[in-house]
């Protein structure tokens, strides 16, 4: 593992799938990797869904996103942290890819069927929509990343990106790596409070790093429970219940066998184990929670983390683009 690039789009509040399935090993692969992990709130992504959108929102939001990323653990000082539209070659070389990727690639894209679904016509579904694997590709290669810690939900795009890597290497020479997936293997999809979904910021599913106490607490309390344990005394199948897929995340193994046995042997009821959840989610939460507090204080030394890393990502992205301009033909100056 030389490189790793990874991206979050500003489309929402940021949650706790967010949170297990990619921000936790970026923090963890930013400790090996200092400089050569590459960390993008990717703005132009959030450009694609209208349902997401939102022109008043997007700059806040991109800041929340990077204020959000650096509060649960992304030291700025030792990563590349930054916003995508500040480093114009990302969006420069998904153009070159747009030319070298198949259109029926894209219309096969999971995520492209999901989000143009519930968009419903063809008059409201936006090209960007169908294109954002490619920009996706151009983020990755771009830093000729070799790895790319994401949730389960991006293993095809990240498929289609070594496709468009080998595709530009065969037609232009070896220039890319065919980068590889890092998922967490405790929590490589988190399900969504309706207990099936993904947890999506898009979707309304979701439990946010910093969303209120209370309404955290309502939510848990909310959960649906083994849908076959219909009186207390039923005994329960702790494997069907997002409440136990949850608490896996944050309490110790013991206390969760512990308590999927007595809950398999009807001994607890599903109110106590969502206690001791919103407990041990708050513990694991809290120290986020704050340091997000004392950042919102000081909102310039995020301001300035964003412009000194898009400083150090665009010599890397300039480098890379001059060698792909001068592959693909272009007439250079000099
Ligand atoms: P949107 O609904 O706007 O697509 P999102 O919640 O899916 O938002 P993204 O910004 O698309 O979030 O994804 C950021 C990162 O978080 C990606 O690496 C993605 O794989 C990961 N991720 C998103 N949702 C989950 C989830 N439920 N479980 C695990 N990882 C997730
Ligand atoms: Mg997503």
């Amino acid at each position: 593992m030389k490189r790793v690039l990874s991206g979050i789009q500003p489309t929402g509040e940021i949650h706790i799938g967010n949170y297990l399935g990619a921000i936790k090993q970026w923090v963890e692969l930013g400790e090996r990797l200092g400089k050569e992990a590459f960390f993008c709130i990717v703005d132009y992504h959030a450009l694609t869904n209208p349902a997401a959108y939102d022109k008043d929102l997007l700059a806040q939001r991109t800041f929340e996103a990077a204020l959000v990323n650096i509060a649960a653990g992304l030291d700025p000082e030792k990563v590349t942290l930054f916003v995508q539209s500040h480093v114009p070659e990302h969006t420069e070389l998904s153009w070159v890819f747009t030319t070298l990727t198949p259109l029926g690639d894209l219309t096969r894209m999971t995520q492209f069927k999901d989000k143009a679904a519930k968009l419903g016509s063809n008059e409201l579904i936006g090209a960007g929509l169908l294109m954002y694997p490619v920009l996706q590709a151009a983020d990755i290669l771009i830093y000729k990343a070799d790895t790319v810690p994401v949730g389960e939900d991006q293993l095809q795009h990240l498929e289609l990106t070594r496709e468009i890597a080998r595709r530009f290497n065969g037609l232009f020479g070896e220039t890319f790596p065919e980068p590889q997936a890092f998922l967490n293997p405790e929590a490589p999809r988190v399900p969504g409070i309706d207990g099936r979904a993904k947890m999506s910021k898009s979707l309304g599913n979701t439990i946010g790093l910093l969303e209120d106490e209370r309404s955290i607490w309502e939510k848990i309390r909310h959960l649906p429970d083994d849908p076959q344990r219909i009186r207390l005394s039923d005994p329960g199948d702790p494997d069907r219940t997002v409440v136990f897929t949850y608490l896996s995340y944050f309490a110790p193994k013991e206390l969760v066998e512990a308590l999927k046995e007595e809950y398999r042997r009807a001994g607890v009821g599903t109110l106590v184990v969502k206690e001791i959840l919103f407990e041990q989610m708050m513990r694991a939460l809290r120290p986020i929670r704050e340091r997000a507090e004392a950042l919102r204080k000081d909102p310039g030394y995020v301001m300035d983390a964003l412009l000194e890393g898009a400083r150090r990502a665009r010599t890397v992205a300039a480098a890379t683009m001059e060698e792909v301009r001068e592959k693909v033909g272009l007439l250079r100056p000099g």
